[in-house]
């Protein structure tokens, strides 16, 4: 029978660009539920974040950061949301960058590669709470 659990991971962030690394807490949530196979969502439910996958180095965490701002050029004077709100940037990057990654789940573990952490990507920090969901479903 198929089983589904969902559960929240937050986070505080510090910084208006940071990078989070959410493996070990998305692991614990697929452990815990018990699936032996099957599929994991991990999913922001925000405008200006997004969840992305890649190697836990500090160049290249610095690497990601800094392409994401070349990318979204926060307060350019084109972006028309800034008006309002000023973070166009960062609602661009959620759009393209994307708010979710779903991996597989076989023998009871998430399958990813060894240079394949999990992060939230945080553009419009510091917040004081971000939520992610991660959704288990499989059997
Ligand atoms: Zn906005």
């Amino acid at each position: 029978m198929v089983k589904v659990t969902v559960e929240y991971i937050r986070v505080k962030t510090s910084e208006r660009f940071q990078l989070i690394d959410i493996t070990k807490n998305v692991e614990e949530i697929v452990e815990k539920s018990g699936v032996k196979n099957g599929i994991a969502l991990v999913y922001a439910p925000h405008a200006t974040v997004a969840i992305i996958v890649n190697e836990h180095e500090g160049g290249l965490i610095n690497d990601i950061l800094v392409k994401a701002k070349e990318f979204t050029e926060p307060g350019s004077p084109k972006w028309r949301h800034n008006v309002v709100d000023d973070n166009a940037h960062a609602h661009i990057g959620s759009a393209f960058f994307g708010s979710d990654r779903v991996f597989p789940i076989v023998n009871g573990r998430l399958v990813r590669g060894t240079w394949q952490n999990i992060f939230l990507l945080e553009m419009d920090g510091p917040r004081p709470s971000r939520e992610i969901l991660v959704v288990v479903m499989g059997e």
